[in-house]
This record gives C-alpha cells, sequence and structure tokens, in this order.
C-alpha cells in the first residue's frame, strides 16, 4: 500500500496519521537512518503490524507491504471479518430505540454513508440497511447509533459494478483495527472509537489507504437528499 501509519504514532500527535514512502524516507533520513527499513518502521493501520518499504523505481511505484504470510484483511479483501458475528448480548429493549434513531435520521445516515463511500448508489445503501437488519446489528446492547454509517459501511465490498452510474474505478473495503472481533467490541471502551480505515483495491493489489473520520459531526448538518419515495423504501428494508 502507498501509505502506512505513521512510526510515532502511538504519539498523540501523530494519531491515526498515515505516513507516504517520500514522507517516511525524509522522517528516516532525519532520524539518520540511511536504510529506511532499520528506521523505526510503518505500521498497518487493520493489523497494527510492522511493515517494510519497497522503494521501486518510480516515485509512484515505491509502497509499503506486509512482510510475512500472516492473515491481515487488506491482504484479502474478500472477506468481511465481522459477517456472522451475531450480537453476544442482545438487548431488546435497545433495539426500538435504535432503530428508531436510523428511522429518524435516515437521511443524514444516507448522506455521511455516501461521503466516505465513493459513488454509493442508493441500491447499495438499501443493501447495507438489510444487511444490518438480518445481522440483528441494532441489537448490540452498547451500540451507540450515532456510529451507525461507521458500522454499515463494513457490512459490503464496494464494486465499481454496483456504484451510482458504474462511476467507481475501484473496489472499496473498510476495516477495523485487527483488536475488534466483532461489533460489541467496537463500543466496550466507551469514548475511544476504533480505528476505521478504508483502503481501495485495483483487482487484487491495494491501492490506497485513508483513516475515516468518525465523529458524529453529521448530525449537525440539514441534509434532504432523498425523496419522500426514497425514504419509504429505506424504512422499508431496515
Ligand atoms: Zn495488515
Amino acid at each position: 500500500m502507498h501509505k502506512a501509519l505513521h512510526p510515532q504514532h502511538s504519539n498523540p500527535t501523530y494519531k491515526n496519521q498515515l505516513i507516504d514512502c517520500s514522507e517516511f524516507k525524509k522522517l528516516a533520513t532525519q532520524l539518520g537512518f540511511q536504510d529506511m527499513n532499520l528506521s523505526p518502521s510503518t505500521q498497518c493501520p487493520v493489523c497494527n503490524r510492522d511493515m517494510k518499504v519497497k522503494a521501486g523505481h518510480t516515485k509512484a511505484n515505491a509502497h509499503f507491504y506486509h512482510n510475512d504470510s500472516q492473515f491481515c484483511p487488506t491482504k484479502d479483501p474478500a472477506a468481511r471479518p465481522y459477517r456472522g458475528l451475531t450480537p453476544t448480548r442482545p438487548d431488546p429493549q435497545t433495539v426500538e430505540q435504535n432503530r428508531n434513531f436510523a428511522d429518524l435520521n435516515m437521511d443524514k445516515l444516507w448522506a455521511r454513508t455516501k461521503d466516505i463511500v465513493p459513488f454509493l448508489d442508493l441500491k447499495e445503501f438499501l443493501k447495507l440497511l438489510k444487511e444490518a437488519n438480518r445481522l440483528n446489528v441494532y441489537s448490540y446492547a452498547n451500540l451507540k447509533p450515532q456510529y451507525l454509517p461507521y458500522v454499515y459501511v463494513t457490512l459490503l465490498n464496494f464494486l465499481p459494478s454496483q456504484s451510482y452510474k458504474k462511476r467507481r474505478k475501484l473496489k472499496f473495503c473498510f476495516f477495523y483495527e485487527d483488536s475488534v472481533k466483532s461489533y460489541d467490541d467496537l463500543w466496550i471502551n466507551a469514548g475511544q472509537f476504533s480505528r476505521l480505515t478504508r483502503i481501495s483495491y485495483d483487482k487484487t493489489k491495494t491501492k490506497a489507504v485513508r483513516i475515516i473520520d468518525t465523529s458524529t459531526n453529521y448530525l449537525n448538518t440539514n441534509t434532504s437528499l432523498l425523496s419522500e419515495a426514497q425514504l419509504v423504501w429505506c424504512r422499508c428494508v431496515m
């Protein structure tokens, strides 16, 4: 991949900051290392393991890679790590509350999801809602429904063929850092939402990496992007 976590990302100044190969080269030189691979390493934003750097013949060819055969979701974009993990502590009382939230804020949920998934088609959003329903996402005892867009995006791989007017050129997948094994793990540490990474793939090659802002500011914006008919459609499938 072309970007990886800053070697000093445990320092709050560099928290969740990505660095590309040329920035990494500069940093290694500043730290006094001629060989970038001897300098403190960058880390994979998903599995948190150290990454190596391959310089490449041109600047565009330089990339970070996993120097082992261990599993990392970024190596297997077809895998949905959270699928099949149904809530371990379903709480029927909160289900209604969470669903009501989604129902009331459907427009905003759509707007935020569309913001972070390039060329999101309404049909894809409907699929996400169906999948969230099937997996009982709303019944997680500690779910904070404000974070629903950041749960929805992990439910599907976003393919070019399914995108709005087929304008998406790459395939996009969303992953939480590897320590998150089920959705329950996401809201256990209240106040500290886990790192969400968006990765794009060209066929099977990892292209770009981006850390997604998981703030809830989107709720303060007024949007009415969906027509009445579309809203009814969304509410029917959720
Ligand atoms: Zn990894």
